[in-house]
Formats: structure tokens, C-alpha cells, sequence
């Protein structure tokens, strides 16, 4: 099922639309960001509905915010870039890792009704899923180490990653289905590039975007480095 523009009114409101509406063209259409259907749904979904609530008024600024647990909402340009590389159609299965706040999750929810997240931390899984809930957006949530993936529910025709692991989780490439798009920052400690891996008949094809700073990757039992 496709999500029908009467879904996308009820989500909007008059108060933040103005808002809104300059935030696409000042901070995304000038930088580029030209897929219509990316737009609509940064136009359509209420950013500050996802913020805590001594920062709403900061919701369109250009820039990350905190959320709880020292973990940050990327900012704007950063999840409409992601969005756009992901090349997500009407019907793709999406995997998230890194809910949060449950912003990207909801621009995903915009684009396809098959949506899957994973966050590590439960309370802000928690947060995500009644942010989620109130807007009317049904996301699949897990609890979990997104390094492993969600293998249940696997092949997935786009992955995003919002934190950043110091390698290409082997389980991400795994889970790509034939022609699958995996948007992640790779590095450490705040410096990483974005990077856009498909999986095309001819193999594997990946490519930098450009440095980003996400907060690293958590790791589950074994407090490792990541490293395979
Ligand atoms: N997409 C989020 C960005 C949140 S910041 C948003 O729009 O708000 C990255 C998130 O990744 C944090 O919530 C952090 O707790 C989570 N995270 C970190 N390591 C993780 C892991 N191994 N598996 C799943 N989530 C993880």
C-alpha cells in the first residue's frame, strides 16, 4: 500500500509548514537535492515533533539537535541526502540502524510502507515508536545491535545507517537484495565518510559522497572495535 496523500495532510501542520517549506529550499534545493518525492516528504513530515521539547523551536535550523541519551537527529541536508541516495520506490523494504529520534524513519515511512529500525538504546526506541504512533506511521521497531542487521526480515532493497561503524558491517552487504542500495557513514570518532554501496549485476559498486560526523556506532557483548 502506498502512502496516500490524505496521510501525508493529516501528518502536516499550519503552524511549522512555513517553516518547512523554507527548510527544503534553503537548505536542500539549493545544495541539490532535487528528487521530488524526497522533498515531499521533508516537506510533509513535522521535524519538530521529533525534537525534544526545549529545542522545537530550533526543529528547521540547519543543523543536528541533541535527543536523549547523548545521541543527536541528523540534520536535515544530511537525512534528505541519505534519502535521496537510497533511491527508495513505492513498495521497498527499508532497514534503518539507528532509529533515534524516529525523524529518518518517518521521511522513510513517507516513501514506502515497509519500514524496519533498529536501535540499540531502548528508551529511545520507545520515544521513537510514540513519536511514530501519534503521526500514524507504522514502522517496524526492534531493540538490537544493528551491526548483525535484522536477518528475519532480510533481503532489504536499501539500508541506512545513522551511526557510524568503523567498517562496512558484512551482515548490511549480506542483507541487500539484487540492485540494493547501503548508505553509511564508515570511520571513527566523528570523522567518516558517507559512502553508497549497490549491489549491481556486475557486483558490488561503492562510492565516497562526502566527510560526515555521526556519533560512532555502539556495539553489543563484546565492546569491539567492529572489526569482523
Ligand atoms: N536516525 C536518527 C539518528 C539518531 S543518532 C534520527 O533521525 O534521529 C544514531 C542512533 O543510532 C542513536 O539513537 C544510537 O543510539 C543508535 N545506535 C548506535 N549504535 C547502534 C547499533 N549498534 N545498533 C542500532 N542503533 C545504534
Amino acid at each position: 500500500m502506498e502512502p496516500t496523500p490524505d496521510v501525508l495532510d493529516a501528518l502536516d501542520d499550519d503552524v511549522t509548514r512555513a517553516a518547512r517549506a523554507a527548510m527544503v529550499e534553503d537548505q536542500l534545493v539549493a545544495r541539490g537535492v532535487a528528487d521530488p518525492r524526497v522533498l515531499d516528504a521533508m516537506r510533509a513530515i513535522p521535524r519538530h515533533r521529533f525534537v525534544p521539547p526545549g529545542y522545537r523551536a530550533q526543529a528547521y535550523t540547519d543543523g543536528p539537535l541533541p535527543i536523549a541519551h547523548d545521541q543527536t537527529i541528523s540534520q536535515p541536508y544530511v537525512v534528505a541526502v541519505m534519502t535521496e541516495l537510497a533511491a527508495i520506490e513505492p513498495g521497498d523494504r527499508v532497514l534503518e540502524v539507528g532509529t533515534g529520534s524516529g525523524y529518518q524513519t518517518a521521511v522513510l515511512c513517507a516513501l514506502t510502507p515497509h519500514v524496519y529500525s533498529l536501535e540499540v538504546v531502548p528508551a529511545l526506541a520507545a520515544a521513537a515508536a510514540e513519536a511514530l504512533a501519534d503521526l500514524g506511521l507504522a514502522a517496524h521497531l526492534r531493540v538490537g545491535d544493528g551491526w548483525a542487521g535484522w536477518p528475519e526480515r532480510a533481503p532489504f532493497d536499501a539500508i541506512l545507517v545513522t551511526a557510524a561503524p568503523p567498517v562496512v558491517p558484512p551482515a548490511l552487504i549480506e542483507q541487500l537484495a539484487p540492485g540494493g542500495r547501503l548508505v553509511l557513514p564508515v570511520g571513527h570518532a566523528f570523522h567518516q565518510e558517507l559512502i553508497r554501496i549497490e549491489r549491481t549485476p556486475r557486483g558490488l559498486v561503492e562510492r565516497s559522497i562526502f566527510p560526515v560526523r555521526f556519533v560512532p556506532m555502539i556495539r553489543g557483548a563484546d565492546h569491539g572495535d567492529g572489526a569482523p
